[in-house]
């Protein structure tokens, strides 16, 4: 099939060394939970980015030795060829559709506290590990860089017997022990690998030449590297030493994949850097510098974006792995012309988090993504109907979005009732706080989609009650009515609503996104939830001019943000808002004019002034409907109503990505195996 120009030129082949790409969407590592813990899901992940068109496609970090492990993360292994039937599968799954398949080999030195191997963790000098382990890691002797430099060697054989076509060395994210040695600040050494510049390099150096001997002649020789730290001067720099790193080896891999680091400014979520190809002013000057290819990402989601990349000759390849999460599908969409149908990441890092916790990737936009091995789930397909009957959702938030998506898809005839004037619910409102105007997209794909579907039918300004519920009919009910911020205050820490919550003005999340605010003064954000919607009201708050202080009974602001990569960023916020930030507070009484809190360690109580009171603690699931009907079963029977469900937060209040999934979870159950019975398949430990 012939791609219509400009984005044609997204389908070239792009030569990397001995290997060739088929086109320019390149799937960069990306971590997933899978790892060597759970070889078939990840293998099904990774054949699914290949199936949707992505024509490279890399597995996660790749751990080449028991020196290097970072438990309980679950990254993937090559220790030995043990570990090369798991790489097969995945290799296999992303040849099956054509794709090249990369592997990224990772030493990570001082980020490695070897939990479970129980070895000593080495640098290029002696410091303490960088997680808040109590060790240090040793200082590597001649000795151990050999051997450093042999277990390269030897992975490298290995992943080519495994049948990557590209394998990586890795000097990014601050993670590796190559970065380690050219870091000034971890590197000490008075030898041939530490002080000038060249002598930090000279290990990297010698690890893609060795890689390139090994294997060479049939794989292309990779170099992952990060150009920036975002440190200034404390850290790697362009206007400091990475162009001369560049410059140093500049023809020696079969292809450059550059980044910022660390981990938190590559990934950063749309927060923090809402605009599309953020990396660009740090990472386009490599391009001028080498002849060989370059991947770089951005959250590239736009495919005129991708193709500006291409012209003005930023990057060879387009390199994403959120985007790829979002959307497996996303070259697929551009080739075939269906650019509306793309699943747009929102950059909010659920993605992330599953790494973080140890369980396999989850995704707000795509509720497949880590299903496709355990559920059989298929980003693009779905089984067919099972009957002629009709079904109504009541709630077009996310989670009645995606179900009534997904039935439609089934191809049953699907009714949407909405209250408000607008689709979307908690994805459009909290789309309007402060950096949060992505979070629109889990609307917009699904609203897109449902309008253009013949058996879905759309009532805005409809708001049902159980007797207009009865009195339609519909065979099969799904709610999705979604939640209510409580206003009591009770939650994590408070079980009883708070004392003299009648003495001060309160306001709730609801309040706030519906634009009821405090009339100014100083406000109190109180968050017992933890995620992120304390701290942008907090945010919004402080940028109205109120004087805004924070308190949580959590150790830190925003403490689950940890691991959607945002903390650190979220707290620089709100100090240069001036927003105060108390921690270790619980709300002990509100008084007149202020509250008394409370430590939560000792009890010691103080007063905080405060002119208004905003409880971001616990949400209430909008259930009264259901409880109504379900009630009555003799009523629902005799208006033909064969089954009702609850799905999203209606069902269990959570993150969006859990309202999509229990939306899609309950669409494609609907008129199947009951879901107790139909629980995912399970990677077990063979006992034989
Ligand atoms: P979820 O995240 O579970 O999808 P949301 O709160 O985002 O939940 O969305 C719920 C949606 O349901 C909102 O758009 C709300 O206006 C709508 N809604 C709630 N109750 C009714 C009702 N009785 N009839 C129609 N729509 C309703
Ligand atoms: Fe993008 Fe969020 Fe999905 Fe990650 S979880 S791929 S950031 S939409």
């Amino acid at each position: 099939m012939t791609v219509k120009p400009p984005y044609d030129l997204l389908f070239e082949p792009v030569r990397i060394g001995p290997v060739t790409a088929p086109n320019r969407f390149f799937q960069v590592p990306h971590c997933n939970g899978f790892g060597h813990l759970r070889p078939r899901g990840l293998a099904a992940m990774r054949g699914m980015k290949a199936e949707g068109g992505w024509g490279v496609v890399c597995t996660e970090e790749v751990e080449i030795h028991p020196t290097s492990e970072i438990s309980p993360a679950i990254e993937g292994r090559i220790w030995d060829d043990r570990d090369i039937p798991a790489h097969r599968l995945v290799t296999d799954a992303i040849h099956a559709h054509g794709a090249l398949a990369g592997i990224e080999l990772v030493h990570n030195g001082l980020h490695a506290p070897n939990r479970i191997s129980r070895l000593p963790p080495m640098a290029p000098s002696a410091a303490p590990v960088d997680s808040s382990d109590p060790l240090q890691a040793r200082a590597m002797d001649l000795t151990d860089i050999r051997n450093f430099r042999r277990w390269h060697r030897e992975a490298a054989l290995r992943a080519k017997a495994a049948g990557y076509d590209i394998v990586y060395a890795y000097a990014a994210h601050g993670m590796s022990t190559l970065m380690h040695f050219m870091q000034l600040r971890h590197n000490q050494r008075c030898d041939e690998y530490g002080g000038s510049l060249e002598n930090r390099v000279r290990l990297t150096r010698e690890v893609i030449s060795e890689i390139k001997d090994a294997v060479g002649d049939s794989c292309a020789v990779a170099f992952r590297f990060a150009v920036d730290e975002l440190l200034g001067e404390e850290g790697l720099s362009v206007e400091g030493e990475t162009r001369d790193i560049v410059g140093l080896l500049a023809e020696l891999p079969d292809l450059w994949d550059v980044n910022v680091s660390g981990w938190a400014n590559d990934s950063a979520t749309a927060r923090f850097e809402p605009v599309e190809g953020y990396q660009e002013s740090y990472t386009a000057f490599v391009k001028s510098m080498t002849s060989k290819p370059v991947v770089g990402v951005g959250r590239f989601t736009s495919p005129d974006a991708m193709v500006s990349q291409v012209r003005r000759g930023v990057l060879d390849l387009i390199g994403a792995a959120r985007p790829s999460i979002a959307d497996p599908f996303l070259p697929a969409k551009i080739r075939d012309d269906r650019i509306e149908a793309i699943r747009e990441c929102i950059g909010c890092n659920i993605c992330v988090s599953g790494d973080y916790l140890n369980v396999p990737i989850r995704c707000t936009q795509n509720p497949t993504m880590g299903e496709e091995w355990r559920r059989g789930w298929h980003p693009e397909k779905i089984a067919p109907k099972a009957s002629d009957d009709r079904v109504l959702v009541v709630g077009g938030g996310p989670s009645g979005l995606e179900c009534a998506l997904q039935l439609g898809q089934r191809g049953y005839r699907v009714t949407l009732a909405e209250g408000s004037s607008a689709l979307g619910g908690r994805s459009l409102l909290e789309s309007r706080l402060p950096g949060l105007s992505s979070t629109a997209r889990v609307k917009d794909y699904r609203e897109g989609l449902l309008k253009t579907m013949a058996g879905v039918e759309i009532y805005l300004e409809s708001p049902l009650d159980s007797d207009a519920i009865l009195e339609f009919g519909f065979p099969h009910v799904f709610l999705a009515t979604g939640s209510a911020w409580r206003r009591d205050g009770t939650g994590r820490e408070n079980h009883r609503p708070l004392r003299g919550l009648e003495r001060l003005p309160v306001f709730t999340p609801d309040d706030i996104m519906a634009g009821k605010l405090p009339a100014g003064g100083r406000v109190t954000v109180f968050d017992d939830d933890h995620y992120y919607l304390g701290g942008v009201i907090a945010e919004k708050l402080a940028d109205t001019g109120c004087d805004v202080t924070l308190v949580t009974p959590a150790l830190t602001v925003s403490a689950w943000t940890d691991f959607t990569l945002e903390q650190d960023k979220i707290i620089t916020r709100l100090l240069e808002k001036n927003v105060e930030l108390t921690v270790r507070r619980n709300i002990a009484e509100v008084l007149p004019g202020g509250l008394r809190l409370a430590c939560t360690h000792t009890g010691r109580t103080e007063n905080l002034e405060a002119d208004a009171l905003v409880l971001v603690t616990a949400r209430d699931a909008n259930d009264a409907l259901y409880r109504s009907l379900s009630a009555e079963p003799d009523r629902l029977s005799v208006a033909g109503i064969r089954s009702l469900q609850r799905i999203g937060d209606c069902l269990a209040p959570g993150t969006i990505a859990n309202a999509v999934y229990l939306g899609h979870l309950a669409a494609q159950n609907f008129q199947g195996e009951d879901w107790d019975a139909a629980l995912f398949r399970r990677e077990m430990t063979a006992l034989a």
